[in-house]
């Protein structure tokens, strides 16, 4: 008998991903998951969908969300794990984040327009289907007018940091964005500390030293984009600074056609223990 396995970070068509949160849940039963966290960015509008569903397939279901914080140069993501099924704090505080991507959507495609590629925005809102709008959906309109031939090379050319419809997206700084999670959620994770190739594990301790007391409380050491190694240096700095552990794929469906929800790149292999762990130590 193999241990069950959990997926604590995925996300659904209410933000980048591409399935429907009552889809997501499906997919999570039919893989065997024993429970799943939906994470979408800046938006929580997923998560009643994504409940009833699990429930209807006796699936656990673990409400939450990612957001992005600016630490000097560095954008780092924020998991906050175990929401409240709906609060209105949260959502005034997600709706402050999500106006500021709209307002740098908006000045992605003025840059786009100046380029030659002018872009309808309501076209992207609709493509976005959610209110987390953001490049992915800009980079699916500029597949679909023509102008790269995947959204991939929409990153490439236009898109990514660095290239010439480049703008950075105005970021709470960690402490307000770490707050604003603890506030409603006892789990507040640093996600895929190692996405970034250039992160290493003197500047991460630094990074927890100075988060841990703003209230974070966990560490997401197992990831799609984190080798056995990584893995290793999260679980060591998870124990010397007090934090647990959380891991997740981060599937985005069609969006990151590489990624499998619960096993990522063959490389993700969260067990149903540290969910118990996650349960017991913070008394939920
Ligand atoms: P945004 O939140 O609008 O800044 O967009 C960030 C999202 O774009 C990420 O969550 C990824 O899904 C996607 N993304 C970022 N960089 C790339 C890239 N180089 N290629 C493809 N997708 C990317
Ligand atoms: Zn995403
Ligand atoms: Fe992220
Ligand atoms: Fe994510």
């Amino acid at each position: 008998m193999y241990a069950r396995r959990i997926d604590l970070h995925t996300h659904s068509s209410a933000s980048d991903g591409t399935d429907s949160p009552a889809a997501l849940a499906r997919k999570a039963a039919a893989c065997g998951l024993a429970a799943f966290a939906l994470t979408d960015h800046d938006c929580t509008d997923g998560l009643a969908e994504a409940a009833a569903e699990a429930a209807r397939l006796s699936l656990k279901f673990v409400p939450g969300v990612e957001i992005a914080v600016r630490r000097g140069e560095r954008e780092l993501h924020i998991l906050g794990l175990f929401l409240p099924m709906s609060s209105r704090t949260l959502e005034k505080s997600l709706a402050a984040i999500r106006a500021l991507r709209d307002t740098r959507n908006q000045a992605v495609l003025d840059r786009l327009a100046a380029l030659g590629m002018p872009l309808d925005p309501e076209d992207v809102r609709r493509r976005a289907g959610g209110k987390a709008v953001g490049r992915p959906h800009i980079a699916a309109a500029l597949v679909a007018a023509g102008c790269v031939a995947a959204g991939r090379d929409a990153f490439i050319r236009f898109l990514g940091r660095g290239c010439p419809a480049y703008v950075p997206r105005s970021l709470p700084a960690p402490e307000e964005g770490i707050t604003l999670l603890r506030r409603e959620s006892p789990v507040v994770s640093l996600a895929h500390p190692f996405l970034s190739p250039t992160m290493t594990r003197s500047e991460l301790d630094g990074i927890l030293a100075e988060f841990r007391p703003c209230g974070l409380t966990a560490l997401e050491a197992y990831h799609s984009d984190h080798g056995p190694e990584q893995t290793n240096i999260c679980l060591e700095l998870a124990r010397k600074h007090g934090l647990s552990v959380t891991g997740g794929s981060d599937y985005h469906g069609e969006n990151k056609k590489d990624v499998a929800l619960g096993t990522g790149r063959g490389n993700v292999n969260v067990p149903l223990s540290l969910l118990d762990d996650l349960e017991r130590r913070h008394c939920f």
